[in-house]
């Protein structure tokens, strides 16, 4: 499936409205915005967070606590109040504005922004970075001002949406490798230098190849070494966005580069979000010098967006000095190796109950198959009954038969926590036939 033509996702699993209009003349009915979902109308559902170990779920008049298993709150720094939030957070508040309301070029740039460029750089072992005020936004804004008409952006078939409207606004050509299919990725490296631009046969003036570190629908790790090999072979350069394994993977959270064992230096744009390991909003590019200084100039994120909250930047630049140790505590040592024995023990018994689990091992995202996208509901219902709180994802975020929930691991959770979940989705599991047929494998 080619993500370029397929539609935009919007929140996976919610319930999305059909809105129309009836024009002037009173025939015609205009479709504003047409979809399909939600197979059950009534499961409104709201969702509170409240801290984000637990959620307040309300299904219709019944409201519960549930285990929050689906943030990506990969090491629990989104509700570490002592950690962060009491100490710097909110003290950086007695000087600090809420928002700068301002853009990063014109008033919006405080000491903290570049102090959290700076971490950033030193921790990913790069030059120079910049932070802005989304993540959506850092992929949606600086890849259009990296790439434009006559380069060729190649990306992986289930690269976020927000590659996919960077890359469409950016004017280059875009080709689609198969996902995670290194050998495709060569094959159209291959095609694009032999044969050139289409027509003219020029040769492209250049080529970046788009990949995530932990792709979130999957579960699973980029295939990063082999993808450097290739991409040095034709002289490609790599943008990988570290989304969701900055933090949660390799031995100190330095993310997919250091998990796979490849130099940082090899990784030409380095992009990653602060939404998710660190507790946080916002992104950040870190590259070369001349790369930042160059999109710090161009991108729109940092022209035309107001910057980020500078409070939002003390909460980074806390949990990037745990995660580093800078804290003079082992607190981050002990979070990335929770968030891996978490998520490898819920990975492995998951598995032993006979699901149909997505993803690798070391991942903190574990996908099980519905199939049937009438079970999206269902599983929620269910799981919702017994206090757990889970995304399920349907169409158009996957394929429609690909319907499936996805629990999101966080160093935060207790051992007892997971074992209460696993009873509970066991339980589910008969319920709603979820099991392998063991026979059908011998
Ligand atoms: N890239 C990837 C791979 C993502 O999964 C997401 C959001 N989950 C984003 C970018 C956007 O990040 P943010 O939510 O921080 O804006």
């Amino acid at each position: 499936q080619d993500c370029f033509n397929r539609p935009i996702a919007s929140s996976p699993g919610a319930n999305i409205q059909v809105l129309e209009r009836v024009s002037d003349d009173g025939n015609k009915t205009m479709k504003l915005l047409g979809t399909l979902n939600d197979l059950e109308d009534d499961h409104q559902r709201n969702q509170y967070a409240n801290g984000s170990a637990f959620v307040e779920v309300s299904e219709g008049r019944v409201a519960r606590s549930c285990l929050n298993l689906g943030s990506y709150n990969y090491l629990g720094f989104a509700d570490d109040w002592n950690i962060t939030c009491k100490k710097d957070v909110l003290g950086s508040l007695q000087d600090l504005p809420v928002s700068n309301s301002s853009s990063r070029n014109e008033f919006g740039t405080t000491k903290l922004h570049r102090d959290v460029e700076e971490i950033v750089a030193r921790f990913l072992g790069k030059e120079d970075a910049l932070v802005l005020n989304m993540g959506f936004n850092t992929n949606s804004t600086t890849i259009p001002a990296l790439m434009g008409r006559g380069d060729l952006l190649i990306s992986d078939e289930l690269n976020h949406t927000s590659i996919v409207n960077g890359a469409r606004a950016s004017g280059a050509a875009i080709r689609i490798f198969r996902h995670n299919d290194t050998q495709h990725l060569e094959e159209i490296l291959r095609e694009a230098i032999v044969m050139g631009r289409p027509r003219t046969r020029r040769t492209w003036n250049k080529i970046m190849v788009v990949v995530e570190g932990i792709y979130s629908m999957e579960g699973e790790y980029c295939d990063l070494s082999n993808v450097v090999q290739v991409c040095k072979k034709y002289g490609a350069y790599i943008y990988l966005d570290e989304a969701h394994s900055i933090g949660a993977m390799g031995p100190t959270g330095r993310g997919c580069a250091e998990y796979c064992g490849v130099d940082s230096a090899d990784i030409d744009v380095m992009m990653g979000t602060f939404t998710k390991s660190f507790g946080g909003m916002g992104g950040y590019i870190a590259g070369s010098k001349d790369t930042i200084s160059f999109l710090r100039r161009q991108c729109a994120g940092s022209a035309y967006h107001n910057s980020l909250s500078p409070v939002v930047c003390q909460q980074i630049l806390s949990s990037f000095k745990v995660i580093m140790g800078e804290d003079g505590s082992n607190i981050g040592k002990k979070k990335i190796q929770a968030l891996r024995d978490n998520s490898n023990y819920f990975r492995m018994k998951l598995k032993d109950m006979g699901l149909h689990v997505l993803g690798h091992y070391d991942s903190p995202i574990m996908p099980v198959m519905l199939y049937n996208p009438t079970k999206i509901a269902a599983f929620s219902r269910e799981c919702f009954k017994r206090g757990l709180s889970v995304v399920v994802v349907g169409f158009p975020a996957v394929p429609i038969l690909q319907s499936r929930a996805r629990f999101c691991i966080s160093a935060g959770h207790t051992r007892d926590q997971l074992d209460k979940a696993l009873a509970e989705i066991d339980e589910v599991a008969d319920v709603l036939k979820l099991r392998y047929e063991i026979s059908t494998f011998g």
